[in-house]
């Protein structure tokens, strides 16, 4: 073995040591919720001097890394943090990213990452089997659910564009208005255009309502798309995936699953009818780095025929024309190349742990946003906006202002008590309580919302 950095970049085993150590305390010791976002000008004070000709060393790197870097970043895995999406890596999962960093593998290619890329697909399989689908399905992690959502849609146009006998003017993707903002971005860097689908009361779209879109539009045949939610990002909600399959079956529209949040639920046996249709999906992404114990950033996108995202995906060089496509590389399914080997710190935590223990926790978060709804319609002082599809919960208290109820966010957030953040939801501002991690107490959430009286 040769060591990396001999000569120029001398090896320091101590500074190994000492960064491997504060790695190990800060897995063993937990997350320090007091942490928080700070001035630009302040942080750039503190980091002065960093890059220099001649460095500062790593120790003193480490130092700065340690008492000024992470203490101005969130801590997303803390169990009071109910904002936006959180985390909630299990130590497993987060050890092993270290790991997979050491090995260094450029998981693009079979040729370079075969090991890697055979375990990443093990728990891609995991998950595919979990939706009902065949065998040959499969995909790539990537960065996210925008760039999962992203890559997945272009896969469609092109599905279309090959399929279909005549182009319109302008390719078009149908959604609900519930669909995460990725979509929306999507649509403006694929330059199509977006049909919006009406949902009911909480925003769900169903079958019916994507047929009466179509029916009432000019050119229908210009969809090729409809992206479904499985926990859309604000409240939730899960639309009819089994009537909306129905449609794109009779119009020939490639149906994409955001389940970027939500499809976590696939894990749990309580959520199977729910999701009912799921098999009949052609593509989903669902985030680890959510609701799935890895840290990020890790997104799963599969695809029912990867055929079709190769098709879209595959990048062809005189340097690359010596890669053998009789393979599985994940740079054929997504807008990357290079690419680490992200899937891994899931795979590890998952062989670690076993999948039972998978879908006790997510029961569990489940059984947290249940329990909290249950306090939040006891309480005279509070109303819920509406009946959780999965573990968000939105809720409002009558008699309060937005000032009052950003004062109250902010508070809680510069105490270390919890992180809640208001969202806006049909023109109001509400609160809204997000649920992933199993270690979250909800008694000590509904102490938390009884500051609200
Ligand atoms: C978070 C989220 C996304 C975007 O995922 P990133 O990993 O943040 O890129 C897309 N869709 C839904 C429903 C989400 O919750």
């Amino acid at each position: 073995m040769t060591r990396n950095g001999d000569g120029f970049f001398p090896v320091d085993e101590l500074l190994i040591d000492a960064v491997i150590d504060w790695s190990y305390r800060r897995i063993v010791g937990g997350e320090d919720p007091m942490t928080g976002a700070r001035p630009a000008s302040e942080l750039a004070a503190a980091l002065d001097g960093a890059i220099s000709p001649e460095g500062i060393g790593g120790h003193e790197a480490l130092r700065r890394w340690a008492h000024t870097i992470v203490p101005a970043t969130r801590a997303m895995g803390e169990s009071m943090n109910l904002a936006y999406v959180p985390a909630a890596p299990t130590a497993a999962a987060l050890t092993f990213d270290l790991a997979v960093s050491s090995a260094q593998i450029m998981g693009a290619l079979w040729e370079t990452g075969a090991g890697a890329i055979a375990a990443e697909n093990q728990a891609l399989r995991w998950l595919t089997a979990l939706a009902g689908w065949p065998e040959e399905s499969g995909g790539v992690f990537v960065q996210g659910g925008t760039v999962g959502n992203l890559s997945a849609l272009v896969a469609a146009r092109e599905r279309a564009r090959a399929r279909r006998g005549s182009q319109p003017n302008r390719w078009r993707i149908a959604a609900g208005e519930a669909a995460h903002s990725s979509i929306a971005a999507a649509a403006r860097v694929m330059d199509v255009d977006v049909l919006w689908v009406d949902g009911d009361d909480a925003g769900r779209i169903d079958g019916p309502a994507l047929a009466a879109a179509l029916a009432a539009d000019g050119d229908p045949a210009s969809v090729v798309a409809v992206v479904a939610n499985v926990g859309a990002t604000n409240a939730g909600i899960i639309d009819r995936l089994d009537s909306l399959a129905d449609v794109c079956e009779a119009h020939d529209l490639w149906l994409h699953v955001d389940g970027a949040y939500g499809l976590a639920s696939l894990v749990a046996p309580s959520m199977r009818e729910r999701l009912r249709g799921i098999e009949r999906a052609d593509s989903f992404v669902v985030d680890p780095h959510k609701w799935l114990f890895a840290p990020y950033d890790c997104c799963a996108l599969v695809y029912r025929d990867p055929v079709a995202a190769r098709a879209a995906h595959s990048q062809h060089a005189g340097y690359l024309e010596h890669v053998d496509r009789e393979v599985w590389n994940p740079s054929d399914h997504a807008i990357q190349l290079s690419r680490r080997a992200r899937g891994l710190p899931l795979w590890f935590s998952l062989a670690t742990h076993g999948t039972d223990r998978y879908a006790a926790a997510i029961e569990h978060v489940l059984s947290i946003a249940h329990s909290v709804t249950d306090g939040i319609r006891e309480r005279e002082h509070l109303e819920l906006v509406l009946e959780p599809d999965l573990s968000i919960v939105l809720f409002r208290r009558p008699g309060w202002s937005e000032e009052q109820m950003l004062a109250w966010s902010d508070e809680h957030a510069r105490l270390g008590t919890a992180l809640v953040v208001p969202t806006r939801w049909n023109d109001e501002l509400v609160f809204r309580l997000c649920f992933v991690n199993p270690a979250t107490d909800p008694a000590r959430v509904l102490r938390l919302l009884d500051t609200l009286l």
